[in-house]
């Protein structure tokens, strides 16, 4: 068999039962790597894993579980060490996207988005970390960020400031990892067409495409493309960046009108004026 570019590698990516992760863990595996696929919904996880597999023919386990818990994320990388010996490579790509209005933003909202966007990659991050360090170095980590992290959008303000942590946790982690050969990058997706935004919003790809330098919709297989490249040899000297996928998006940022919070757009609206 012709060698692939991550055959015989392992690989986790959490938050993989649809969406941006789905694609990500679905290219591995068409690339030669075992893959565990984490999903907080277990049958979800299983689905997807077996779906996976069955098109690829490469080994992809379901690993269930809420990356928001320390003790279960510490359980992904034992569980690849289970069942495939080592770990080459961790996606951090679970995220919550929490809407709000600053004015009325609750603490058990901005406790569960910060839990799971931070803590979750960040002990995610560590669990990995420490397995690589203990496989004598080398390592590729691969955190979720997105767009927010760099724009303003209204109602995102606790998302965003959760995504602009983890592009610097992989900037400051630079010290600490290199000297293991481990690299640690972000990429920052724009609008993505998957199913949770197409079910919100069945217009968003024509919706966002136009919005766009490119005048094109970001596909999930876009993000998985710079998730892989950043897991690949291509790029061993790249570490603490972030990849921005977004057809040119945040080159001037336009943002649909959004029923969500209207009266608060026309109120600011009536300050600038
Ligand atoms: P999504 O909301 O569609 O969720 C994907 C999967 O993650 C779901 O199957 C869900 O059950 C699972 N999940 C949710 N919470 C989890 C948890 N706590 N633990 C484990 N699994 C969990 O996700 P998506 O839209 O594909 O986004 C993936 C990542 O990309 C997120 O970090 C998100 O913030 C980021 N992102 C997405 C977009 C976008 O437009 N979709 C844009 C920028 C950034």
């Amino acid at each position: 068999m012709t060698q692939m570019r991550f055959s015989n590698q392992t690989a986790i990516v959490t938050g993989a039962g649809e969406g941006i992760g789905y694609a990500v863990a679905r290219q591995f595996c068409a690339e030669g790597a075992n893959v565990l696929l984490n999903d907080i919904l277990a049958g979800r996880a299983r689905e997807a894993a077996d779906a996976i597999a069955a098109e690829t023919g490469a080994s992809c386990l379901a690993i269930p579980g809420d990356v928001a818990d320390v003790d279960t994320v510490r359980g992904f990388v034992d569980e690849a060490i289970a069942g495939f010996g080592k770990l080459d490579i961790c996606v951090c790509n679970a995220g919550l996207t929490s809407w709000g209005d600053f004015f009325d933003y609750q603490p058990a909202d901005f406790e569960r988005v910060v839990n799971v966007n931070l803590r979750g990659s960040y002990f995610l991050a560590q669990a990995a970390a420490r397995q690589f360090r203990t496989q004598g170095g080398g390592g590729r980590i691969v955190l979720m960020s997105s767009v927010t992290g760099h724009q303003a959008v209204p109602y995102l303000s606790a998302y965003g400031m959760t995504k602009a942590a983890l592009e610097m946790m992989a900037r400051n982690l630079v010290l600490e990892l290199s000297p293991h050969g481990i690299t640690i990058n972000c990429v920052a997706p724009g609008a993505v067409v998957t199913p949770r935004n197409l079910n919100d919003d069945p217009d968003y790809e024509k919706t966002w495409a136009e919005l766009t330098p490119l005048r094109q919709a970001i596909k999930p297989e876009d993000i998985a493309n710079a998730a892989l490249f950043l897991a690949s040899s291509a790029s061993a000297r790249i570490t603490g960046q972030t990849i921005v996928v977004d057809a040119g998006w945040s080159a001037t940022s336009p943002i649909p009108d959004m029923e969500y919070g209207k009266e608060y757009q026309n109120l600011s609206h009536s300050h600038v004026e």
